[in-house]
């Protein structure tokens, strides 16, 4: 429908220098990670007005102007969203093909009508007394209006001000109608959809809002309501967050899925960027292919209790069909990651993340807890709740690996459960005889660890080579750290089931058509700067408890350690490093 393809408009988003940008009408001064100005919109002379480059946005606390570096040029300059684009296009040096005949975007006034509600909605939860118990509940979470208002949370007052409000700003009921803001009652009466809630605006990947969730504040159900479904708003192809999210997700190569509104604040406020939720229901498989587009890697971080367990590996299974490394993080009981994250921060988060393992591997553990592989008809039972799992895994090497798990973990023979998942000799025939044409494989392997073991498999050089320039504690993923030490010592028959199915995986996938000396720098690389971040989170960890002089050395040693990572890295942004985030 649009002009400009979503993936050129992402691009540009990308490429943008959004402080370059808004420093050319403000005079920015940075403040920590952030820049701040006087507002070039309310025309202020204090400084409220901030630029926040790791999220791409901007906002004003006093005037409350907030957006993207599109935005910034369509409230500034009066420009429209494609003129925007193509301004910021040109000046990052993007061409984008030229306008064809197509006339505007039918959907824009949708758009515009979302965008005054959302606006309007904000101001009532910062002005409104009404929205005196949405500013009361938001204090019992522990959660600041200073906070949540550059979020664009927002309250929908139980009265009918929401209609004369629109009515002023000239937009039309049969729009608000269509933008499912408003219903039609029987009697034919208009009422705003929304009443009594708090409001988490919905964007699209281009960052525009498109809907609501609105939290109720009362005992009346349901306690969470959507925007309905509209040319604009469908939610099973949207996810919370996504907008800020995704490019936290491409730098970390990792995204967190919660469950809820609350969790995806908390991490965000924790510094956590790369964190999306779907919108009030179990993960749709497109839901699924977004998260795709931004991470190979999920960890699911929902409540431990039996139904956020269900939905755990719900979703799991339904991130390991479209070929995604699925982790889960478990928490404490009794914690979701809203109320761990306010008792623990950043920290206790970080910590949970740290420690989430495979979601095959943490099925058999909850599976083992509960006693099923006791006995023989429990060990069946058991299999019959992995075979889900293990059949929704597409990507064939992770299938074999979750097959030989667990048949070593019910104590089957490994092609019986091979007949049973249905992989029988089909797949895995094809992978021996064929062992690239086959299979579409990814131009590189998903991970740094996985190169290196191709690479090794090659024979020499690259044995030596690998073995020289790595050690083999690096190696993260157990079988893969076994199958390292195995070639290395030339005892490859002494694996166990599992690392011998993932060697024998390896073998057969080989090289292909992958240039092995890209292969092994980039590996090696990664790897390295995964090693160079430890170091500089020791430090961190190690600085507050040292005396002055001490410190000053620590630094000076973190200021080398950084600059090493910037060689490795040279596009590496600092200002956003964190665990588990060395980008590419
Ligand atoms: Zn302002």
């Amino acid at each position: 429908m649009s002009l400009i393809p979503d993936d050129v408009i992402e691009q540009v988003r990308e490429a943008a220098d959004i402080v370059g940008i808004i420093g050319e009408h403000v005079e920015l001064k940075r403040t920590g990670a952030d820049f701040r100005a006087p507002c070039p919109f309310h025309g202020g002379t204090h400084r409220n007005f901030a630029v926040i480059p790791r999220k791409g946005m901007y906002y004003c606390f006093v005037c409350h102007a907030g957006g993207d570096v599109f935005t910034f040029f369509m409230k500034k300059l009066g420009m429209d969203y494609p003129t925007a684009v193509r301004e910021v296009a040109r000046r990052a040096g993007i061409t984008i093909p030229e306008r064809g005949p197509t006339g505007p975007d039918p959907r824009e006034p949708l758009y515009s009508a979302v965008a005054a509600a959302a606006d309007w909605f904000a101001r009532q939860l910062r002005e409104s007394p009404e929205a005196q118990v949405a500013r009361d509940y938001l204090t019992t979470r522990h959660l600041d209006l200073e906070t949540v208002q550059p979020l664009g949370l927002g309250y929908a007052p139980r009265s009918k001000a929401f209609l004369d409000a629109m009515k002023g700003l000239g937009v039309r009921d049969e729009v608000l109608l269509e933008a499912g803001l408003l219903a039609r009652r029987e009697d034919g009466t208009l009422a705003p959809r929304f009443r009594g809630r708090l409001l988490f605006p919905i964007h699209d990947v281009r960052a525009r809002v498109v809907g609501f969730g609105g939290r109720i504040l009362g005992e009346e159900e349901p306690k969470y309501l959507n925007s309905s479904d509209t040319p604009i708003f469908h939610k099973g192809k949207l996810l919370y967050n996504l907008h800020v999210a995704k490019h936290a997700m491409r730098k970390a190569e990792r995204a967190i899925l919660v469950e809820g509104y609350f969790d995806v604040l908390r991490l965000s406020l924790a510094g956590i960027e790369e964190v999306v939720a779907p919108l009030g229901t179990g993960l749709t498989s497109e839901q699924a292919q977004l998260v795709k587009r931004h991470a190979p890697h999920v960890i699911l971080l929902y409540d431990s209790d039996e139904p956020g367990l269900r939905a755990t590996f719900r979703a799991g299974d339904e991130l390991l069909r479209e070929g995604l490394r699925v982790s889960v993080a478990t928490l404490p009981p009794g914690e979701d990651p809203d109320t761990l994250g306010q008792k623990k921060g950043a920290a206790g988060l970080e910590e949970v993340l740290k420690d989430a393992v495979d979601v095959l591997e943490r099925k058999i553990q909850i599976l083992d807890r509960k006693g099923f592989f006791g006995t023989l008809p429990g060990r069946r039972r058991a299999l019959d709740r992995l075979l889900p799992t293990i059949r929704a895994a597409k990507d064939p090497i992770t299938r074999e690996l979750y097959i030989s798990r667990a048949a070593e973990a019910a104590g089957v023979r490994k092609d019986v459960l091979e007949r049973e998942t249905g992989n029988a000799t089909r797949e895995t025939a094809k992978l021996s005889t064929s062992p690239v044409s086959g299979v579409a494989f990814p131009a590189l392997p998903s991970s740094a660890e996985k190169a290196l073991l191709l690479l090794m498999l090659e024979g020499e050089p690259w044995k030596s080579r690998v073995v020289e320039a790595v050690d083999r504690e690096e190696l993260e993923f157990p079988p893969y750290r076994a199958v390292f030490e195995s070639v290395a010592d030339d005892a490859v028959l002494a694996l166990d089931d599992t690392s011998a199915r993932a060697y024998e995986q390896l073998k057969a996938e080989g090289l292909g058509h992958r240039d092995p000396n890209e292969m092994y720098e980039r590996a090696v690389n990664w790897l390295e700067a995964r090693r160079l971040e430890r170091q500089l989170e020791q430090l961190d960890d190690q600085l507050p408890f040292e005396s002055p002089e001490r410190q000053a050395s620590l630094i000076a040693e973190k200021r080398r350690v950084f600059d090493e990572l910037r060689k490795r890295y040279p596009r590496y942004k600092i200002a956003k490093r964190r665990r588990g985030a060395p980008g590419t």
